[in-house]
């Protein structure tokens, strides 16, 4: 089961439609998750209308499908994005341990008719930390560590 499926396909793009044409609740992006041969979690972005800077489409719907398995790794299961993952829902991929990805308009596609910052966002993450926009520093790390310290030592910490 490596080919993809339209009709997931067309569904997160349809996702894409209810969120950036008809709700305005954001931009273009719609996702759903698949396990196996059925979608287990919908998204789609509802930036605008949660006013909520990271309710993009697949993170959304890595949420959603977390809370419906009752488990953050989705292991196994295939995202279906209507346009290529920014950063941070590619790393939310990633935490999720989603198997693969289907994307289908391109992180250019999002930029010439939708004026998104994927692409900057893609390049900033290249620079060195002391060169990107937003600045990094650090701060109270010695009380920060003694958390970590104690956390270490648990036996029933989380893993992830
Ligand atoms: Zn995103």
């Amino acid at each position: 089961m490596n080919h993809p499926n339209p009709k997931f396909m067309a569904r997160a793009i349809e996702l894409s439609r209810l969120a950036g044409i008809e709700k305005k609740s954001g931009g273009v992006f719609g996702a759903v998750i698949v396990k196996g041969d059925e979608i287990i979690a919908e998204g789609y972005n509802r930036v605008i209308g949660d006013n909520d800077a990271t309710c993009h489409a697949e993170v959304d719907a890595i949420r959603k499908a977390g809370k419906i398995t009752g488990n953050p790794l989705l292991e196994g299961c295939v995202l279906y994005t209507s346009a290529f993952c920014c950063p941070m829902c590619l790393c939310a991929a990633y935490w999720g341990h989603i198997k693969e990805i289907y994307y289908a308009a391109t992180v250019d596609d999002a930029k010439q008719y939708g004026d998104f910052s994927d692409v900057d966002y893609y390049e900033e993450m290249k620079k060195t930390v002391e060169e990107r926009k937003i600045k990094c520093s650090e701060f109270m790390r010695k009380e920060a560590v003694e958390v970590w310290k104690e956390f270490s030592k648990m036996s029933d910490r989380a893993r992830y």
